[in-house]
């Protein structure tokens, strides 16, 4: 480039003429070549890891990131994406030993005892479909195995070694069951002012 040349880009109407450009379709076209270009890609990644580094503690902006991870993972292109990369993380080292955990875990938690759909129809009727917890009646059986059953709570978390069984579990509204997490029985009675 040479010198007026310059000179004339860095002015007032210079400026004016390359954000017109920029704002055509001709530079539309010519950008989308040039971010599409091997040189483009790597200063286009530069720039958005730049953008991230700078903006990553925002609150608005993760939110933002978070919004639109969401939407591209309902997308069928994202779950295609994700179910890639998920298939990829599982053949990792650390994607095997998180699938690992996983797999013992729940071995862990339900291997000891097991409750059949029966079993627990029987007790939900002893406990009347009221909640172990809050006390009160919980709506949406259907009866007769039906399709919808009374959340189950373990009395001792499966977390603080209680045990998959009918022994260790009491119907609860989903919420209270929600609400519960890992506190006692008697810790989450005191806490709301339960009886
Ligand atoms: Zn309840």
């Amino acid at each position: 480039m040479n010198e007026s040349k310059k000179k004339y880009k860095g002015s007032p109407k210079g400026k004016e003429a390359e954000k017109r450009y920029n704002l055509s379709d001709k530079g539309h076209e010519n950008r989308r070549r040039y971010n599409r270009s091997e040189k483009g890609k790597i200063i286009c990644r530069k720039a958005a890891r730049e953008f991230y580094q700078r903006h990553k503690e925002d609150p608005v902006y993760r939110e933002k990131i978070r919004e639109r991870n969401r939407k591209y993972g309902k997308s069928n292109k994202g779950r295609l994406t994700n179910k890639k990369a998920a298939k990829k993380f599982r053949k990792t080292p650390k994607g095997k030993m998180v699938n690992k955990n996983r797999k013992m875990k729940r071995r862990q938690l339900e291997g000891e005892g097991k409750i059949t759909l029966g079993q627990w129809e029987e007790l939900c009727k002893k406990h009347d479909f009221i909640c172990h917890l809050c006390g009160k009646k919980i709506g949406g059986y259907r009866g007769n195995l039906g399709l919808e059953f009374p959340s189950m709570d373990h009395i001792i978390p499966l977390s603080k070694g209680g045990k998959h069984d009918i022994s260790n579990v009491a119907p609860a509204h989903t919420k209270c069951n929600i609400l519960r997490r890992d506190k006692s029985v008697e810790e989450f009675k005191k806490e709301h002012g339960y009886k």
